[in-house]
């Protein structure tokens, strides 16, 4: 059979366009024993793509020029040579951006659509939700007592964030790139305050206006001057769980700052790194209490869907523009 699927063209430089990507035709083999055909429904788009587009060490490998781009992916079997997987089955796995694919039993596994429709388990009960998880309980540690600061507040990972430092009972502030999405944050999601960056002028006094005790934990998904303002404003013993630097992925010069290492020292702050695939041992029970909260309402989610494969790079670059509030994914 003949199927699409969408390659690299070329890597950028600062950020993509659509002509980073090209669409082709490719005939798929027949099948082999231990084998399925899938049909994709449901494409993630994550930031981390973006620096799998360079040509640069990571934590995970560089996608290859002409070679199919890859990422988490939600599709349905439609044909299978395996003993685990009939026809109708629903699985996840981090698969080739093409329409029909063949892959191994071993690369994909079942996902439980009477528990969650399919697109959670890309967001909130998938990678993103992980990481808000890990970043919030496991670095952040949050009392009932502490001030929490999410960048990127309106996104997959920072709604969750936020959600989770509200359920732990912090007072929590949100960062966000429109009125819109600050409106979201504090009408539908619970935060307590919120900051437009693209519009306030100064974001070190907005945050010390939010925050009159400080700020006990920083939950950073972007990185820049927005970090900056947020970690001048830390408390004693002030915990930063670095998760992610999107307003630096497309920059093409070094980024320049102000030297915190004083500061940290001096407020004995600990500011860490992370990556969710850090606690993969620890997925099943996070796993667990994210759908148990999400079940009972304590976690509410939202996402942007786009609609046709031929929309997965419009999609991708629209993270870059803050096109969506919650997990953008593509509905095909
Ligand atoms: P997301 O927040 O759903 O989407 C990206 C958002 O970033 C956009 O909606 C946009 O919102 C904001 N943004 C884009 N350019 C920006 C800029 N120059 N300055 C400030 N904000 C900007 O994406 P996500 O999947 O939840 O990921 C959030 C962050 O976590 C990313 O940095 C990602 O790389 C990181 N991450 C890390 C891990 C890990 O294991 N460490 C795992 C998943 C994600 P606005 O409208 O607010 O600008």
């Amino acid at each position: 059979m003949t199927t699409e699927q969408i390659v690299l063209a070329f890597r950028p430089k600062g950020m993509p366009t659509l002509s980073n990507f090209t669409f082709e035709s490719i005939e798929l083999p027949e099948i082999q024993s231990g084998q399925v055909l899938l049909k994709g429904w449901y494409y993630s788009v994550d930031p981390y793509m973006r620096g799998r587009m360079n040509d640069a060490k990571s934590y995970s490998p560089p996608f290859q020029l002409d070679k199919p781009i890859e990422g988490g992916v939600v599709a349905i079997v439609t044909e299978s040579k395996s003993e685990l997987y009939k026809k109708g089955d629903v699985v996840l796995g981090f698969l080739p951006w093409r329409q029909d694919m063949i892959v191994s039993e071993k690369d994909i596994h079942k996902i439980d659509t009477s528990l969650a429709p399919a697109g959670y388990y890309l967001g909130i009960l998938g990678m993103p939700g992980l990481t808000a998880y890990f970043g919030i309980m496991h670095i952040g540690k949050p009392k009932a007592t502490d001030t929490v600061v999410i960048s990127g507040a309106a996104g997959a990972v920072g709604l969750v964030a936020g959600q989770i430092a509200k359920i732990q009972g912090c007072r929590v502030i949100g960062i966000a790139g429109s009125d819109e999405k600050v409106k979201v944050i504090l009408e539908e999601f619970g935060f307590d305050g919120g900051i437009n960056y693209k519009t306030e002028k100064n974001i070190q006094k907005a945050v010390a206006e939010l925050c009159p005790n400080g700020v006990d934990i920083y939950f950073d998904n972007v990185g820049g001057e927005i970090s900056d303002a947020v970690i001048s404003n830390l408390n004693f013993h002030a915990r930063v769980a670095l998760c992610g630097q999107i307003s630096l992925y497309n920059s093409t010069e070094g980024p320049v700052g102000p030297r915190i290492q004083p500061m940290l020292l001096t407020r004995s702050v600990l500011m860490q790194g992370f990556i969710v695939g850090n606690y993969q041992d620890q997925f099943p029970e996070a796993i667990k209490q994210l759908g148990q909260w999400t079940k009972s309402g304590k976690l509410r989610y939202t996402e942007t869907i786009i609609h046709g494969f031929d929309q997965l790079p419009t999609a991708l670059l629209g993270l870059f523009k803050g096109k969506n509030t919650g997990k953008m994914i593509v509905e095909v």
